[in-house]
């Protein structure tokens, strides 16, 4: 069969892919190996995650509002209930993403694509039939999956990954969670939520070390806060799974038990098995496929988005690079900005968002820069809801007044980000604090933070 652009994976990236290059005219098949669309982003990462933190977050609101008091001493939710309201999000979304490519007419074939060479692609179905596929452009969107060292016995039924952790039957009394980064961050606030007592080891010195100092130390501060133990600048010598529980025996000598274990040190780009040796696609020892600026190959027409290619590594980049892959195969350009300054969101409690340059980063490149901030206890709005925790902090030109980095953590974090996304994106002299004191906004509303921090950074300067 021949086509004009194959498309390897229905993750965001792939759909990005799909969808723009079929808008622009062309015919395009996708490859799934698994049974439904939507990627690992729907079945195993953003959207289960995500679905699982707000029920454990309406639970806990429900436990601690003084209306409900005594009505509900007893209650209580196992894994497997609350993740069924996950289970039914996942459900619409794989319709709708199915309805996007029925309606756009891609032709979509279930099973596991490897190339025969650079314009052929043979796709293994499950019940050994096979067919092969030849397009002029190829886009690979395999995504990625948790790392596994050999040495973890995954097969021990407490020893759980990010994706096997979803499947959890049993309630935990305690947990160990290995590797500190965002995935390991989000699972400990949202299984601390659900009272289980936590371990969080990191690898490096400060948890997120990405962000704001400011963001980081709150972070770490309202983990310990709740509870979470948090351990850094540890590494695992080995895991001892036991019939009773899990230890896990860190290199500094210390040995932590506990009812289970989760793994979520790393990932591991979907490469293997997929003849790319053989064409030149070269990938690093966590198989991600090495890109030009403008996420091809080696091989010009062989294009790698989403996961597989690497940073961001997420699903709202993995989109966008989708699309400026199919634009610029059929077009031979396109506009950088569709994947520049991409924000990060961080479902922790609290949430965590950021854009733009952090303090450490200009105080290095010798900016002349002030900060702005605005205290969520402080808000009328933040006050009605309850959600006193959080704190929106803007940098500026000192000279210029043009924002450079916006950092946020508290409630709706990830929301409220892109109220100043949109101005800090505008060219020129529109990028301007000044903005956020000349414009009305409605009141109370978490956007006022935005007025304040601007004020509070104004009265700084002299
Ligand atoms: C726990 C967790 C929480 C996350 N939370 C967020 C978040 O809140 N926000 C955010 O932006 N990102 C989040 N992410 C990251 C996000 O899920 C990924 O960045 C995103 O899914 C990457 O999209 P993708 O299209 O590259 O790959 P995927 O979504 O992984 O899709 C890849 C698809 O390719 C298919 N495939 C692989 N190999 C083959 C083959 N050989 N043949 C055919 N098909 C194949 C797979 O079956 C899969 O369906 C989270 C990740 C995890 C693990």
């Amino acid at each position: 069969m021949e086509t004009d652009v194959i498309v390897i994976g229905s993750g965001p990236g792939g759909e990005g892919a799909a969808m723009k290059a079929v808008k622009e005219g062309k015919r395009v098949t996708v490859i799934e190996w698994y049974t439904q669309v939507g990627g690992g982003c729907t079945h195993w990462g953003t959207i289960p995650s995500k679905a699982l933190r707000h029920a454990v977050q309406r639970l806990v609101e429900i436990r601690t509002n003084p209306l409900f008091m005594g009505a509900l001493e007893n209650f209580e939710l196992t894994m497997p209930q609350l993740m069924r309201s996950a289970d039914a999000v996942i459900r619409k979304q794989v319709s709708l993403r199915h309805g996007f490519y029925e309606r756009n007419k891609v032709r979509m074939v279930q099973g596991r694509a490897r190339f025969i060479d650079a314009h052929t692609v043979e796709v293994a179905q499950e019940n050994g039939g096979k067919e092969t596929i030849t397009g002029s452009h190829i886009v690979l969107a395999t995504g990625s999956r948790p790392y596994r060292p050999a040495d973890v016995d995954f097969a021990h039924p407490r020893v759980f990954d990010s994706d096997t952790i979803l499947k959890l039957q049993e309630s935990p009394q305690s947990m160990t969670i290995y590797g500190a980064g965002v995935v390991g961050c989000e699972y400990a606030s949202i299984f601390r939520s659900m009272g289980i007592k936590i371990n969080l080891i990191n690898t490096r010195e400060h948890l997120l070390s990405f962000l704001d100092a400011e963001i980081c130390d709150a972070l770490s501060y309202h983990l310990r806060d709740q509870g979470v133990i948090i351990r850094h600048n540890e590494e695992c010598e080995r895991v001892e799974p036991l019939a009773d529980g899990v230890v896990l025996h860190l290199t500094s000598g210390k040995r932590l038990k506990t009812d289970v274990l989760l793994w979520a040190n790393g990932r591991t780009g979907n490469s293997q098995d997929m003849g790319l040796e053989a064409l030149g696609i070269v990938t690093d020892a966590r198989g991600l496929i090495k890109v030009n600026a403008d996420y091809q190959t080696p091989q010009p027409h062989i294009y790698a988005v989403g996961d597989v290619q690497g940073w961001p590594s997420l699903a709202s980049a993995a989109y966008d690079e989708g699309r400026f892959a199919a634009t610029h195969l059929v077009h031979g350009s396109c506009d950088h900005r569709l994947v520049r300054d991409i924000p990060s969101g961080i479902y922790t409690t609290p949430e965590i968002s950021s854009l733009g340059r952090t303090e450490r980063e200009l105080t290095e490149a010798k900016v002349p820069y002030e900060v702005g901030h605005s205290l969520f206890r402080s808000l009328a709005r933040a006050q009605i809801t309850g959600q006193t925790v959080g704190m929106l902090k803007i940098l500026f030109h000192r000279e210029t007044l043009e924002i450079l980095g916006i950092h946020c953590f508290g409630d709706q974090a990830s929301e409220i980000i892109h109220i100043g996304q949109a101005i800090m994106t505008q060219p020129g002299k529109a990028n301007t604090l000044h903005y956020f004191v000349n414009t009305t906004f409605n009141y109370p509303t978490m956007a006022e933070a935005y007025r304040v921090a601007a004020l509070n950074g104004l009265n700084r300067l002299f």
